[in-house]
């Protein structure tokens, strides 16, 4: 599982720092690519990163803003141009549907795959399929803006085949459901659940990714006990009255948020086009001073969550 910055700029591109994308790998997982927001030239970044359309699986976006809309018909029309592609869903915001229809009607593009439009108007799962679950709730920004928590389940990557056989359950019949963690029906009508014959178990890894927002509960509950918060950063803090105005937050309350969720690891990105890359020193230090694994996303920033 990795994270893949694609583009850390807010609202404009700059020479350094393209508009908000990010990718969530989960090749290793479920050989498939998440996209989170999708801004002007994501097809354009992904390709760098060498990040395969024919692999993206689901998209979310934050909000409408533009600066994390405006890519999705580049991505998803090009997408329409490889052959057999796997069915896409999409979550976002109520309005993203129409979005994308009138998009794909008035430029006369058509998309050659199933693609699944989901519109979230209030905090909710937006699904479990029994390897990860990810929830959604509203952020406070100018626009309906959600973040997403991602949570994969537990796993183990044995069973605890004496105490099966103990049991005079055999080898090989039900191992692979058993090892999911599922419950089973034995043909002799005896009902178990996997998970009592767990060997070693691998927790489930968590993480966060907020759109635009100031401080807010939300963010706290969405990012309680990750591996890693993605939090906006637009402003250092110097400029809160200027963030907070515009729905943004700065290092230190992003920090904050960090440390009243107990996350692991923050990352800020969503940085104002009024820094260069030679202030992240400045503005990361900002950030250590209220919570220590604190880092500053640059495009193209990678980060392995073990
Ligand atoms: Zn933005
Ligand atoms: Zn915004």
């Amino acid at each position: 599982m990795k994270l893949i910055f694609l583009g850390t700029s807010a609202g404009t591109v700059t020479s350094e720092r393209n508009v908000s994308a990010l990718a969530l790998d989960l090749i290793k997982e479920r050989n498939a690519i998440w996209l989170f927001d999708c801004g002007e030239a994501t097809q354009h970044q992904m390709m760098k990163a060498k990040i395969s359309l024919a692999k993206l699986e689901k998209i979310f976006i934050t909000h409408l803003h533009g600066d994390h809309l405006f890519g999705l018909p580049g991505v998803l029309t090009t997408r329409s141009l490889m052959q057999n592609m796997s069915p896409m869903t999409l979550y976002g915001p109520k309005g993203i549907k129409q979005f994308i229809d009138t998009v794909i009607n008035i430029s006369s593009s058509w998309l050659t795959y199933p693609l699944e439009i989901i519109e979230i108007e209030q905090p909710m799962v937006l699904f479990d399929d029994g390897q990860f679950r990810v929830n959604c709730a509203a952020l406070s920004h100018r626009v309906p803006c959600f973040g997403y928590r991602i949570v994969e389940h537990d796993v183990s990557n044995k069973l605890d085949v004496a105490k099966l056989s103990q049991q005079g359950i055999e080898a090989g019949t039900y191992y692979a459901d058993l090892k999911r963690g599922k419950t089973v029906t034995l043909d002799d009508g005896r009902v178990i659940d996997g998970k009592a014959y767990w060997g070693e178990v691998k927790l489930g890894r968590k993480l966060a990714i907020l759109g635009d927002t100031i401080p807010c509960d939300a963010a706290i509950e969405l990012a309680h006990e990750v591996d890693v918060l993605v939090h906006e950063a637009t402003q250092k803090h110097e400029l809160q009255d200027k963030a907070n105005s515009r729905g943004h937050s700065t290092t230190i309350e992003a920090a904050n948020i960090a440390r009243q969720s107990q996350a692991k690891k923050l990352i800020i990105t969503h940085i104002s086009p009024r820094y260069r890359l030679t202030d992240n020193p400045s503005i990361i230090a900002q950030c250590r001073q209220v919570f220590a694994n604190s880092e500053i996303a640059t495009d193209f920033y990678q980060v392995e969550i073990e």
